[in-house]
């Protein structure tokens, strides 16, 4: 099937058999058993375009951007640059400046904190987190918190895992300055009401960011639609590499913004007496930027944009829904995280069974799943449990997937109980 032929029937229907084909490593045994991949929240596989358009960045048009005046210089600026635009249009940006490179989500959460954060945060204001919330946005806040002065409030999760929008008007109020949320749960895989937060933090004045590393994944995001002021993601949990993540705001905050880092590319004069700061987005993207990482990230797009997202979502929520039922029909196993509105991520604990033991058994069926507090301490305090296991699917999973780990996980009891 040509490219365009297979772009076409894939706009239509989505088959994760054929999807799997263009991941290698998918090919690959553990312990002498077929992988089965299910720690894609943690991190995703990679698809063979996305290391072909990196293999063929570093052998054909590499060099470093921006300052060259030759060829290759050139080109692969403009590369950098395309992926930068690639990024824009995956989230609806208004144009390409309001997109920020980073090296992950982390460090995209940690620049607003540091430079809005420092800029605007005095004694008496409020930041607002929720208890589901990945360490990495909770810690920027405390630092932030502790260098101005600021208080944080944390919104409650019900039971079932769910944070409902009455819980976030328990909370934001006028001395809230900024919110920030997940939008979909790394551990729990609950989606959490963006809008309708944006809409009440905006009410009283308050900003909003969203950590988006899940909820790009299984969600369509568009920022000018979803109203937040910041989105931030990275791009290994989006099929492409490590080391590239995004910070997405507009225009004007960012400009009003101080810079994150000083170096080369984020200034425009420099003297020692002082210096003046380039336009955004290279305010924010001081030294050499991660060139072929951000390429790979726009080589991971344009794969998933083959894909209608819809019928991605449908199955994800097919495999969820799988994995639910069938998980709930092994004795013993709790699941942890069923709220109503849910993307394709279940923790579970499996009674008598430390996580941490079930996932090494699991391991050697050749089962791949998360153990432990998922950098959501917090998270496992107001749950009452030390650790969970975490099954996460991505889009080369299939209903096989789940049926092999509730195999494994009934040979795992006879083992551990
Ligand atoms: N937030 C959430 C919800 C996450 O799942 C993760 C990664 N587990 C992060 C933030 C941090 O992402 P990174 O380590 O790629 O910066």
């Amino acid at each position: 099937m040509t490219a365009a032929a297979r772009k076409a029937a894939m706009a239509t229907t989505f088959d994760p058999v054929a999807v799997r084909c263009d991941f290698p490593i998918l090919a690959r045994q553990v312990h002498g058993k077929p992988l089965v991949y299910l720690d894609s929240a943690a991190s995703a596989q990679k698809p063979k375009a996305v290391l072909d358009a990196m293999t063929a960045a570093f052998e054909t048009e590499y060099a470093n951007v921006h300052r060259g005046a030759y060829l290759l210089s050139e080109r692969a600026t403009v590369n950098y640059e395309a992926a930068r635009e690639k990024v824009r249009a995956f989230v609806n940006a208004k144009e390409p400046a309001e997109i920020v490179f980073t090296k992950g989500a982390t460090e995209a959460i940690n620049l607003v904190a540091a430079t809005w954060g420092r800029a605007n945060l005095k004694p008496g204001d409020e930041i607002v987190l929720t208890e589901l919330e990945h360490h990495s946005n909770i810690v920027p806040w405390q630092l932030v918190r502790d260098q101005t002065g600021a208080t944080i409030r944390v919104v409650k999760i019900e039971n079932d895992g769910g944070v409902p929008t009455t819980a976030f008007a328990q909370v934001i109020g006028p001395r809230t300055k900024i919110v920030a949320l997940a939008h979909v749960s790394n551990v729990l895989g609950t989606i959490l009401p963006v809008e309708q937060v944006v809409e009440m933090a905006h009410a009283v004045g308050a900003k909003v960011l969203v950590d988006g590393c899940q909820g790009i994944v299984h969600e369509s995001v568009d920022v000018q639609s979803l109203g937040c002021d910041f989105y931030a993601f990275s791009g290994h949990k989006l099929y492409g590499p490590n080391a590239i993540g995004v910070l997405w705001a507009r225009r004007e905050l960012l400009e009003a913004m101080p810079p994150y880092q000083g170096g080369g590319e984020m200034i425009s004069t420099v003297t020692f007496e002082r210096s003046t700061w380039a336009e955004v987005p290279a305010k924010f993207e001081a030294g050499t930027p991660p060139i072929v990482p951000a390429i790979g990230l726009g080589a991971a797009i344009d794969y998933l944009s083959q894909f209608d997202r819809a019928a991605v979502a449908a199955h994800e929520r097919d495999l969820l829904s799988h994995a639910m039922h069938r998980l709930s029909e092994v004795p013993g196993i709790k699941l942890v995280g069923t709220a109503q509105r849910k993307a394709a991520v279940q923790s579970f604990v499996l009674d008598g069974a430390h996580p941490h033991d079930l996932a090494t058994v699991l391991d050697r069926s050749g089962v791949c799943v998360r153990a432990g507090h998922h950098c959501a301490q917090p998270l496992m305090a107001a749950l009452g449990h030390t650790a969970t296991a975490r099954a996460s699917f991505g889009i080369y999973n299939t209903t096989a997937d789940v049926d092999a780990l509730i195999a494994a996980l009934h040979k795992a009891r006879e083992i551990l109980l």
